[in-house]
């Protein structure tokens, strides 16, 4: 079975043996100098002042960004599932939320965080995804970064990065938090989060706040290559052996290129099959396919074609599939995706199976559509 979730996604075989090895004290040298070099890695991976690495899933790396940066009103921005969320930590933390709110395939919009801003003096900190996973949607991040701090150079930019980071590159300037997690982009079981931080963040923060999600300890501690708690070290392990491997391969820039490249191949051959792509701008991450069948054609897919893609959530159960495109996948897994929708199509009789899907995707894959 073939899994093209947009996480989690498959962990290589290396990475994986990798992970196989005796369990190791994580207060020992050995541990210490494998830790220093993940460090050094993801310091090239996010190109933010400071990283820190927590043993949560995602969602905890969501949840110590908003009570270490913000201390009276959250502005979230809710276009899905996960930025309904950044809303929920504030709003359950007793911290104040302000959000605006659109459909799952609308960006935010600029002027709409603009005025917000202007509106409300107490809003200390602004949290949206980079990629909202929800529908595979791409909000206009760093934009709307440049643009509150013209306004507030204080307000906090918390970016969920969790499916962008690895996926694209993303220009921090005026990002103070980014957070990824393991079993996205980083191709790892769950499990590890991961949160760039810039100097003004870490200067708001001051002593931190919170005891495990306190980040101001964490960072203490990690800056010299150790953690406050019992380190995640399987998963770290595994991190340092998939950051060498996309070393190995060419680097972050290739692995960059060759995302945006199956990201357009996949788009081009579903569009070119008449389905038609639900977000108005959509992330690098996935393809978010909205259709009458999109439940049959998840089915099938697993079924007949051993393919396993993403539904969609609340309001979108069965009205949507998602295909992953993050990581390091190989083109002919790529091509049979796109090739196993097309068959499932022409099994519910709405197209005759000539094979278009499998062609666009390689014309585009390899440069023979100029
Ligand atoms: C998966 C995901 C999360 C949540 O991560 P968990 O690991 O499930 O806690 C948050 N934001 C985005 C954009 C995601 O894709």
């Amino acid at each position: 079975m073939l899994l093209f979730t947009p996480g989690p996604t498959p962990v290589p075989q290396n990475v994986r043996n990798a992970m196989a090895d005796e369990t190791m004290h994580h207060r020992t040298p050995e541990f210490e100098a494998i830790f220093e070099k993940t460090r050094k890695h993801l310091f090239n991976l996010f190109k933010t002042d400071e990283v820190v690495m927590i043993a949560s899933s995602g969602t905890g790396a969501m949840e110590a960004a908003v009570i270490n940066l913000c201390k009276n009103t959250l502005l979230s921005v809710n276009s899905g599932k996960f930025g309904e969320r950044f809303g929920k930590i504030a709003t359950a933390h007793g911290l104040k939320n302000v959000e605006i709110k659109n459909e799952w395939n609308t960006p935010v919009s600029i002027d709409a965080v603009i005025n917000a801003v202007k509106a409300n003096a107490n809003i200390d900190a602004i949290a949206v995804q980079i990629s909202e996973s929800a529908g595979g949607l791409r909000h206009p991040v760093e934009e709307l970064a440049k643009a509150v701090k013209e306004i507030n150079p204080n307000i906090m930019i918390i970016a969920d990065g969790i499916t962008a980071v690895g996926v694209e590159p993303i220009d921090v300037t005026n990002i103070d938090c980014l957070i990824a997690g393991s079993q996205k982009a980083l191709m790892l079981p769950p499990g590890l989060a991961i949160l760039g931080l810039s100097n003004a963040a870490i200067e708001t923060m001051g002593s931190g706040v919170g005891y495990y999600l306190n980040l101001a300890s964490e960072i203490k501690k990690q800056k010299q290559n150790t953690t406050a708690y019992t380190a995640a070290t399987t998963l770290i392990i595994g991190l340092l052996e998939v950051l060498e491997t996309i070393e190995a391969k060419g680097g972050v820039e290739k692995l960059y290129v060759d995302t945006v490249t199956r990201a357009n191949a996949v788009k081009s051959a579903l569009q070119a099959l008449g389905l038609h792509i639900y977000p108005q701008e959509s992330a690098k991450s996935m393809t978010t396919i909205d259709d009458a069948n999109a439940a049959e054609i998840r089915t099938l897919l697993k079924t007949d074609f051993e393919v396993n893609v993403a539904g969609g959530q609340d309001h979108l159960k069965g009205k949507i599939f998602r295909i992953n495109q993050m990581g390091l996948i190989s083109n002919y897994e790529m091509a049979w995706v796109v090739n196993a929708v097309e068959l499932c199509l022409a099994k519910l009789g709405r197209r005759v199976y000539d094979g278009t899907a499998n062609r666009i995707f390689n014309e585009i894959t390899f440069g023979m559509d100029k």
